[in-house]
């Protein structure tokens, strides 16, 4: 027979291989050695999308800007576009070296924020 755990029915989980009961710390099922996965994989938040990064965004901004290709990855498509139709112009390079300069001088989480908030292809991050 089992042995009779001593701790409360709240720690325990029962082996995904034998079904015999187990404490919720357990890695490796003591009856039948099969792993235990732990609950903690699955933070509620999954369905959000992935921070962007600040040091991504103006690199791209410095040495692709000219082209918008720091507008693509900041969600704002519709001035990526417009980037890479003035491109020959060279306006959207000076542009992208600023914006590229104030992203990197932009806190992480700040800038994070910033791109969490944009709205539409033609927002603008700042
Ligand atoms: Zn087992």
């Amino acid at each position: 027979m089992d042995q009779a755990p001593e701790t409360t029915i709240s720690q325990m989980t029962y082996c995904h291989g034998c079904s015999k009961p187990l404490h919720i710390t357990a890695v490796a099922c003591p009856q039948c050695g099969s792993p235990q996965r732990q609950g903690r994989a699955s933070p509620p938040n999954t369905q959000l999308p992935p921070e962007k990064s600040k040091v991504t965004a103006g690199i791209l901004a410095l040495l692709l800007g000219g082209i918008g290709i720091h507008k693509f990855y900041t969600g704002a498509w519709g001035w990526g576009i417009v980037y890479i139709v003035l491109c020959l112009t060279y306006i959207p390079a000076l542009v992208a070296l600023v914006e590229g300069i104030r992203y990197l001088t932009l806190k992480q989480p700040e800038f994070a924020q910033k791109a969490a908030r944009m709205d539409g292809p033609f927002a603008f991050l700042w």
